[in-house]
């Protein structure tokens, strides 16, 4: 179900500050610690909350609006989302360029292959050094050598003029020093050169440094073919060396730039009191990791969230039953395609306790295969309703605490439920199997719906297909209350 009204405030939103492509931090975290970095503008750690149907749903409604549909998947460092590769299928699926933002280090070989298959169209390496100690500096990671051999290897997966490297300036003393083996590594490997300047830099003064860095390639490589571009409203120049290096200037925080990021109906009409320190403009619709869309970095009062356009309905139905072995080639017969893979181990404090009226169930989650950790409350509505309070936790540390705190308030750990999950779709339905330890194997049947008629038809009509038995239902009974009546 959609909310149109939230939804057109968004596609005006873009229309009005002629966005020219959709930004989307898949998650926040990182394995580097960059001193420059600025997360995109994210405030919060979030591993990203996004479900893989929520994406199909954005990238479908929003293709139309960017001419031509265009997303970069950023973070964070977008390599550690374990959905990647599917919501890149998804995006290519609806005709989108679609470009990664990587720190590279998690970009080995296999990686870059996966990438490929799943259709990614650039990559841009954001890198700030090619001397080991300066990168140690500017990362607070030992990974020169690991990123080393991923540029190396690159070279058989992403080649010109399909990866970039981002080098941003930020007052680096030796400058001299780092143009010469950038030039190198662009001879070498066909990199396009992309430079921009650190927001710390005076923008008064970016114009005579990039024309100084400019002398400093000319004079060492000669006169190079300069082509003057304007890229997603912004002046770039691409300066192409006879010697096969390739740079390109990104004039973003120029005040020749600032205008054109800021000729649109909205900046034009923008109150805002921080306006003039507004050096992006309308850069991209950025989509954080958290659900929110952010269409300028400065201001608040035109964020939407993605729950107002896709109001979560915290109801599912859902039907159990045990049985002997999968039945997956009639599953897949049936159009359901394997989604997610995860190993659960579930520490429950509150077993089918009666609050309110309703058996509840409250737990902590670890997804060892994703490494992700919840707080999970639940509610049982009817024989096939249940309703589902969860929050993230950030590490197993948070569940350690969060046990802790359990047990104070008296809610001692009851059981334990281990099991290996493999979920399949087909529109708003999944089917879960489940390899419960010491329990066997389950079909679940989940559906995100109400409790009118329609709902419970569907759900029953698949139960028919997949010859489900009856007998095998198991109702009023969840993995914790068979663990405990063993
Ligand atoms: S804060 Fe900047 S980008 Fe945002 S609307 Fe105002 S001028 Fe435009």
């Amino acid at each position: 179900m959609i909310n149109n009204n939230y939804l057109d405030k968004l596609i005006d939103t873009i229309h009005d500050m002629e966005l020219p492509y959709l930004r989307v931090c898949l998650t926040s975290y990182c394995n580097a610690k960059c001193y420059i970095c600025h997360n995109e503008g994210q405030k919060k750690a979030h591993k990203g909350g996004l479900s893989l149907h929520e994406y199909e749903e954005l990238a479908k409604l929003l293709a139309p609006h960017f001419n031509p549909p265009r997303v970069v998947f950023t973070g964070g460092e977008p390599l550690l989302f374990h959905d990647l590769y599917e919501v890149i299928k998804i995006f290519k699926s609806y005709d989108y360029i679609v470009g990664l933002v990587t720190n590279g280090t998690l970009l080995n070989e296999n990686t870059q292959k996966e990438l490929l298959e799943s259709g990614l169209d650039t990559i841009n390496i954001s890198l700030n050094s090619l001397d080991r100690e300066k990168y140690y500096h500017f990362y607070g990671i030992d990974e020169f050598t690991v990123l080393e051999k991923n540029l190396e290897v690159l070279d058989k997966y992403f080649k010109y003029p399909r990866k970039k490297i981002n080098w941003v300036i930020s007052g680096n003393p030796d400058l001299d020093d780092e143009l010469q083996k950038l030039c190198a590594l662009s001879q070498k490997h066909k990199f396009v050169i992309s430079l921009m300047f650190d927001v710390s830099i005076d923008k008064e003064k970016i114009n005579l440094l990039f024309n100084r860095i400019k002398k400093i390639l000319h004079n060492n490589y000669g006169e190079p073919c300069v082509e003057k571009h304007i890229k997603y409203k912004r002046y770039v120049d691409f300066l192409k060396f006879n010697n096969g290096s390739i740079w390109e200037f990104d004039y973003l925080q120029t005040e020749q730039n600032n205008h054109l990021l800021k000729n649109n109906t909205s900046c034009r009409n923008c109150l805002n009191e921080n306006k003039e320190i507004c050096y992006e403009g309308a850069y991209a619709l950025r989509l954080f990791a958290n659900g929110v869309f952010k269409p300028c970095l400065i201001r608040e009062d035109n964020e939407i969230n993605i729950n107002d356009i896709f109001p979560k309905s915290n109801i599912e139905l859902e039907v159990k039953y045990k049985v002997i072995n999968f039945p997956i080639n009639l599953i897949e017969s049936l159009g359901f395609v394997e989604i997610k893979k995860s190993h659960q181990v579930d520490k429950y404090h509150i077993v089918n306790k009666t609050l309110n009226g309703k058996r509840t169930y409250l737990r902590l989650r670890n997804d060892v295969i994703n490494n992700k950790m919840s707080f999970d409350f639940h509610q049982v509505i009817s024989d096939v309703a249940t309703e589902e309070t969860e929050i993230s936790l950030n590490d197993s540390n948070d569940i350690n605490t969060m046990g802790t705190i359990l047990e104070k308030l008296d809610y001692p750990f009851v059981c334990e439920v281990d099991k290996y999950r493999v979920i399949y779709r087909n529109g708003d339905i999944k089917l879960i199997l489940d390899t419960v330890k010491n329990l066997g194997k389950f079909i679940e049947i989940e559906l995100a719906g109400n409790e009118q008629h329609e709902s419970h038809d569907n759900l029953f009509q698949l139960v028919n297909k997949l010859s489900l038995d009856e007998k095998d239902r198991i109702i009023k009974k969840g993995y914790p209350d068979m663990i405990l009546s063993k």
